[in-house]
């Protein structure tokens, strides 16, 4: 029952189109006596899609028959058929989904280029861009082979995802397609059965579940099935045939039940029996490893109610006449499933103790979980009447994009489809698609067009506006990185980018310009300390100075500059290793100025740089790591090391290069103090100030500032103190945290990172 009418009738579906067996007079259908002349299929298929779709101009799909007809001619299908045969029922299940003129044009002719000498061109010389571009990429997915050895799974997929966003079309009319090919595969050798039922169910069958459309999966898994594993298929057919036969009583029992007491309650409703799908019951044995007499929802009953409200009160009058198995009510309409399927499913324990399933759905429901995407086309027809809060997020912005698009034609084209969660598919302005993992940016975005363009990028659109390179990509982005000649990558977008390419390229330029100019400075260094030794650096050979670079396990000359540059050896060390014994300066009478500060950092005594001396060392701003704490060393450029606890977040970004890393250790005997902001949440009451106060007193604690604030929130009102203390070490902070931690009244103390 669950599958879709063959030869197809319009009027199947829910929601109220009458049948007429009869075609009707058709708009934009040539009146003239070539009417009559037209051969049957084209009638029985015009007066299809003049019932789902009675506005459209049909015209263009008698035209589109003729010409595939047309070059088709003479050609058979390997059942003997007339090939046209195929296209024609191909349009017929597109009539049957109610798919728009556009769909059934690309359905009669989506064989002509693969199959005949007419050209994608042709087609879009007759038929419109529309038209041309789905005809293109159906044939396109015709020459993927899906189950070629290497070629498989995630990059078939990939590609098939490709022609998808492309236009979701596309897809449908490759569903409709396969189905008909499925349903007549009989005529094909066995290998050829084996390899397209495979990829039917590998493939197309779960594309239709991730679209929703339940009605064609199930029959194409079904079919898929009976080739793949005849014997299981038959099998299971026949008992699921045997016990529908067998409890054919006891279901109709049911349904006049549940119908009776849903009449009495006044809720309006068709109450269908439904029988488990063959494909579904095996995966059912095989994932529970049970036998087919322990399958108790073979059979079951499906309400379609009117509107959500009726769906819960039908629920609890099934409840009330029939116990619940427990945890099995599923609230798919509170939690739609990913691909917009809504109902409430229930088992009861029906009479004669027997367990029987029961979904719950409205009309609507219904049709998107036949149809699915394919449901959404008739929202073109302005046919309102939805609630709006029950549909899902996507399906909303679907409407969103629609009026945000100035050409509604547009809508459908540029729906797009989250098939992997974990990957991102954005667009290039010409229309390149770029799959990204999610969460990418829009610099990962850059580099994976071009290294280039990631090195320049200056900023980006997203969508036609600017941006944050920050910015989380979304699937279906169309992404325009603007560039600037000569821009360089900043150290801050090794953050912010998510792929691995991208962080490799931005390390690299980095890098590369970091060294260059720490050889500049490590010259500027060697010079400058020369000229203040009073020696001249021409009477340094280059010789000697690759000599005290291979002393220090460095290959080049270069390699000292940048080590010097970088602060990891000081000048005057280098100079004295490289000046032949008889120049040594003498030592100068009075002690040479330490290395060059720079301005604004208070450098350190209490740290060691482990087996270098002489060289500046600060504590970094940014986690302010105090005496106690496991510290990391990073040669900066030029301002010699900074000493990060090993803690801080950004010792992780900033530690791309591992070459400048250094171990750092804390000096044995030091009587330094740092000091460090503490923030101590606390309820509002007099006296806790003092109380602290006198606990940094008793530690003798110098407090550098304090302030305290009242918070107001929504319990009662409540204190910040922030203040900054001076304290020795780790071992002390803790000590005072702790004893703040034990006033009455302290919620919670904690230690600000930043200086
Ligand atoms: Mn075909």
């Amino acid at each position: 029952m669950d599958t879709f009418p063959d030869p197809p009738s319009p009027g199947s579906a829910v929601g109220g189109v009458s049948e007429s067996p009869v075609a009707p007079p058709l708009p934009g259908v040539a009146s003239s006596a070539a009417e009559s002349a037209e051969p049957a299929e084209l009638q029985t298929l015009l007066a299809a899609v003049h019932q789902a779709r009675p506005k459209d101009d049909l015209s263009p799909i008698s035209t589109a028959y003729h010409f595939a007809a047309k070059y088709h001619e003479g050609q058979l299908r390997a059942s003997g058929e007339p090939y046209m045969s195929h296209p024609t029922a191909v349009a017929g299940i597109l009539a049957a989904m109610r798919m728009d003129v556009v769909s059934i044009e690309t359905g009669l002719l989506h064989d002509v280029v693969e199959d005949t000498l007419v050209t994608v061109a042709d087609v879009q010389k007759a038929f419109g861009e529309d038209v041309a571009r789905c005809v293109d990429g159906v044939t396109k997915l015709s020459k993927i082979d899906f189950l070629s050895a290497e070629d498989r799974q995630a990059e078939s997929y990939r590609k098939m995802l490709l022609a998808m966003v492309n236009d979701i079309r596309v897809i449908i009319v490759k569903l409709a397609d396969r189905l008909h090919n499925m349903r007549t595969l009989d005529s094909l050798s066995p290998e050829r059965q084996t390899k397209i039922a495979k990829e039917t169910l590998e493939i197309y069958a779960p594309i239709a579940h991730r679209l929703g459309m339940g009605k064609v999966r199930g029959e194409l898994e079904d079919l898929a099935f009976r080739y793949l594993d005849p014997d299981a298929w038959a099998e299971i057919s026949h008992s699921i045939d045997s016990q529908r036969t067998a409890n054919e009583e006891y279901l109709e029992r049911m349904r006049r039940t549940v119908e009776e007491e849903l009449r009495k309650e006044g809720i309006p409703a068709r109450v269908e029996s439904r029988v488990k799908r063959a494909y579904s019951v095996y995966q059912k044995l095989r994932k529970q490893k049970i036998s087919l007499d322990q399958v108790y929802d073979l059979m079951g009953l499906r309400i379609i109610t009117d509107s959500v409200k009726n769906c819960y009160g039908a629920l609890g009058i099934i409840h009330n006449e029939w116990r619940p198995v427990p945890g099995r009510i599923k609230d798919f309409i509170a939690i739609p499933r990913p691909n917009l399927y809504q109902s409430l499913h229930t088992s009861v324990v029906g009479p004669e103790g027997r367990h029987f399933e029961i979904q719950i759905r409205t009309d609507e429901m219904h049709r998107i979980a036949e149809e699915g995407i394919a449901a959404h086309w008739k929202y073109k027809e302005g046919r309102r009447g939805v609630q709006d809060d029950q549909r899902v997020a996507w399906l909303r912005q679907l409407v969103e994009w629609q009026q945000e698009m100035r050409d509604p034609g547009e809508f459908m084209s540029t729906l797009k489809v989250d098939l992997y969660p974990e990957e991102v598919y954005c667009f290039t302005p010409k229309g390149r698609v770029i799959i990204l993992p999610s969460g990418s940016s829009p610099i990962d975005f850059a580099y994976a067009v071009h290294s280039e363009v990631g090195n320049t990028c200056t900023g980006a659109k997203i969508n036609g506006r600017i941006v944050p390179l920050r910015s989380t990509l979304r699937n279906g982005d169309v992404v325009d990185i603007l560039t600037t000649t000569g821009h360089e990558p900043s150290k801050d977008w090794l953050s912010i980018v998510k792929t691995s390419r991208a962080k490799n390229k931005i390390k690299h330029i980095i890098n590369q310009n970091e060294r260059v100019r720490a050889i500049e400075i490590g010259q500027k260094y060697l010079e400058k300390e020369a000229r203040r030794l009073g020696v001249s650096l021409s009477r340094v050979k280059a010789d000697d100075l690759e000599a005290v670079a291979a002393e220090y396990g460095l290959g080049k000359t270069e390699d000292l500059y940048a080590a010097l540059g970088y602060g990891k050896f000081s000048a005057r060390q280098v100079l004295q290793k490289a000046l032949p014994e008889q120049s040594q300066p003498e030592p100068a009478p009075v002690a040479p100025p330490p290395q060059p500060r720079a301005a604004g950092t208070d450098l350190e005594d209490s740290i060691k740089v482990r087996g270098v001396d002489d060289v500046m060392v600060y504590r970094a701003k940014c986690c302010n790591p105090i005496k106690g704490e496991a510290i990391v060393g990073y040669v900066t450029r030029g301002k010699g090391i900074a000493v990060h606890s090993r803690s801080c977040t950004n010792v992780t970004n900033l530690m791309y290069d591992s070459e400048r890393r250094i171990d750092v250790e804390w000096a044995r005997n030091t009587t330094d103090s740092y000091p460090v902001r503490i923030v101590v949440h606390t309820d509002d009451r007099p006296g806790l100030l003092a109380q602290l106060t006198a606990i940094l007193s008793d530690e003798n604690s110098n407090v550098r500032s304090l302030e305290a604030r009242t918070v107001m929130d929504e319990r009662n009102d409540s204190a910040l103190i922030e203040m900054t203390v001076d304290v020795r070490d780790k071992k002390q902070l803790e000590k005072l945290c702790g004893a703040m931690r034990r006033v009455s009244g302290v919620r919670d103390v904690e230690r600000l990172a930043n200086q």
